[in-house]
C-alpha cells in the first residue's frame, strides 16, 4: 500500500473524476455547509464559483451524527456521497466539550481514513501582518498520536490517554510529504518531533523518516525539536519557506494555529485531508459561534481550501483564476471583513471576489 505516492493518487483520481462527470458534463463535490458560520462561508464559495463556471455541481450532505454499535457515525447517504464522489469541501462542525458524540472532524478523518492534513499558511500581500514573508506548508498525520481515543480512568482522580505511533501510518504520511514537497517545489522535508522525552513514539516517527528519505535522495532531510521550531518560526518564518514541515497529530494541531497567527488568523488558513480513496477538504477554522448568523463571517479559509481542491482534481486553471481574484480582493482592501479590520459584509466581500474575476 505504501508504493501509491502522491502523484499516483492524484493520476487515479483525474482517471476517476473522468468518470464522475454527471450528465451536465459537471463533477460532482459533496459539499458539508456545516454548523456556525458554514451556511455562510459556503454560500460565497457556491456564489463564486458560479460566477466563475467552474464546472462543479455541489451535493449538499447532511452529517448530523447517529449512534452506530453504541458508536458515534455519520449516516450512511453522507458517507456513500463521499465514497462516490471521492472528494468534499467541508464547513466547520461544531464539538460538544467533554461529552457528547465524539468530534465529528474526528469521526471524518477515521470514517475515510484520511491520513494527512495538509496546512500552508503563506503572507497574503496587502494585509498587514509583522512578517510578510510566511510560506509555511505543514503535514500532519491525521490518525493516531494523541487523537488515537484511547483514554481510561485508571483509578478515581488519575486518568490515561495513550499516545499511539505506528510505522505504518507514521510512513503512509512520510511518503505523501517527501512526494508533496518533490511535487511542489520545496527542496527539504523536516521532521518536527520530541523524541528527546518520547523517545519511543517520536523516535519511530524520526527513525521512518530517515527510512523514507532514502528514496527522495534529492529532497534534503533533517529534523528539529518541537519548542525549538516553535520559536524559530516566530522569530524569523522566512528559513522555512524551502521546507515542508511533517510531523504528529498533536504537534501539527498546534504548529499550524501558529503558523496561520503570522499571517492574520485562522480566517485565511485553509487545509486538505487526504486519503487513498477520497479527500475532504475544510478550513483550519470552527463554527465560530460568536458571528454565526450576522453576516460577518471571512470565507477565505474556506475559499482557499476549495483552491486546494481544485489543484486536487487538476482543475488548475479555475483555481488560479479564484485565487487572483481572492488576493486580488484582499489586496485592494476595500472590501475586507470584520477579523481583517475591514466593515463588509460576508456576501459583500464574496461580490468584490466576483468583479475581480
Ligand atoms: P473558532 O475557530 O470557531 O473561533 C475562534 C475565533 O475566531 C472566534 O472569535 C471566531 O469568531 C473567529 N473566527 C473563526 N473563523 C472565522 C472566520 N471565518 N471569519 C471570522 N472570524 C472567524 O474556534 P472555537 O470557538 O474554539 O470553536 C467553535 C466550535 O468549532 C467548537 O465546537 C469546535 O469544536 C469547532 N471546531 C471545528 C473545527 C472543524 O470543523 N474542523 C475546527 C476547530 C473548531
Amino acid at each position: 500500500p505504501f508504493q501509491r505516492t502522491y502523484a499516483t493518487v492524484v493520476e487515479d483520481k483525474v482517471a476517476a473524476f473522468k468518470g464522475q462527470k454527471n450528465s451536465n458534463g459537471k463533477y460532482l463535490v459533496s459539499l458539508i455547509e456545516g454548523d456556525g458560520i458554514g451556511p455562510e462561508i459556503s454560500q460565497s464559495v457556491k456564489d463564486i464559483y458560479k460566477a466563475a463556471s467552474v464546472p462543479i455541481d455541489w451535493e449538499p450532505i447532511d452529517v448530523t451524527p447517529i449512534l452506530k454499535d453504541g458508536r458515534t457515525a455519520i449516516p450512511d447517504a453522507a458517507i456513500e456521497s463521499i465514497q462516490k464522489n471521492f472528494i468534499a469541501l467541508k464547513g466547520p462542525l461544531a464539538t460538544p466539550v467533554g461529552k457528547g458524540h465524539v468530534s465529528l472532524n474526528l469521526t471524518l478523518r477515521r470514517t475515510f481514513n484520511l491520513f494527512a492534513n495538509v496546512r500552508p499558511c503563506k503572507s497574503i500581500a496587502g494585509y498587514k501582518t509583522p512578517y510578510d514573508d510566511v510560506n509555511t506548508v505543514l503535514i500532519r498525520e491525521n490518525t493516531e498520536g494523541e487523537y488515537s481515543g484511547i483514554e481510561h480512568v485508571v483509578v478515581d482522580g488519575v486518568v490515561q490517554s495513550i499516545k499511539l505511533i505506528t510505522r505504518e501510518a507514521s510512513e503512509r504520511v512520510l511518503r505523501y510529504a517527501f512526494q508533496y514537497a518533490q511535487d511542489t517545489g520545496k527542496t527539504k522535508v523536516r521532521v518536527v518531533h520530541k523524541a528527546t522525552i518520547m523517545k519511543m513514539s517520536d523516535g519511530l516517527f524520526l527513525s521512518t523518516a530517515r527510512d523514507v528519505a532514502k528514496d527522495f535522495p534529492d529532497i534534503e532531510f533533517d529534523a528539529e525539536l518541537l519548542d525549538n521550531a516553535c520559536l524559530k518560526i516566530t522569530t524569523d518564518p522566512a528559513p522555512y519557506a524551502d521546507k515542508l514541515l511533517v510531523m504528529p497529530n498533536l504537534y501539527g494541531d498546534i504548529l499550524s494555529d501558529m503558523c496561520a497567527g503570522l499571517i492574520g488568523g485562522l480566517g485565511l488558513t485553509p487545509s486538505g485531508n487526504i486519503g487513498d480513496e477520497c479527500s475532504i477538504f475544510e478550513a483550519v477554522h470552527g463554527s465560530a459561534p460568536d458571528i454565526a448568523g450576522k453576516g460577518l463571517a471571512n470565507p477565505t479559509a474556506l475559499l482557499l481550501s476549495s483552491i486546494m481542491m481544485l489543484r486536487h482534481m487538476g482543475l488548475n486553471e479555475h483555481a488560479t483564476k479564484i485565487e487572483t481574484a481572492i488576493f486580488k480582493t484582499l489586496a485592494d482592501g476595500k472590501a475586507l471583513t470584520g477579523d481583517l479590520g475591514g466593515k463588509a459584509k460576508t456576501h459583500e466581500y464574496a461580490q468584490a471576489i466576483i468583479d475581480n474575476l
